[in-house]
């Protein structure tokens, strides 16, 4: 009888597998190098993603208005 090896293993299987999602997923997201912001403002600074990346802002980042990143 071993109760304290069974409670280590419980808790330690589950946020292994969480992470190992999430690393896949991020890894995913960024190979695909689509990028996208959600600036309030002209994307003309490093808090935009796209100028940050060197990118130039597409549609899909704020449709209906248009920025200087283009
Ligand atoms: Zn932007
Ligand atoms: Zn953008």
């Amino acid at each position: 009888m071993n109760p304290v090896k069974e409670k280590l293993l419980t808790p330690d299987e589950v946020p292994d597998v969480e992470m190992a999602l999430r690393t896949a997923v991020t890894r995913y997201t960024g190979g695909q190098g689509y990028v996208k912001c959600a600036c309030k403002t002209n994307c003309t600074t490093s808090r935009c993603s796209c100028t940050k990346k060197l990118l130039k802002c597409n549609s899909r980042c704020h449709p209906g208005r248009s920025c200087s990143n283009i």
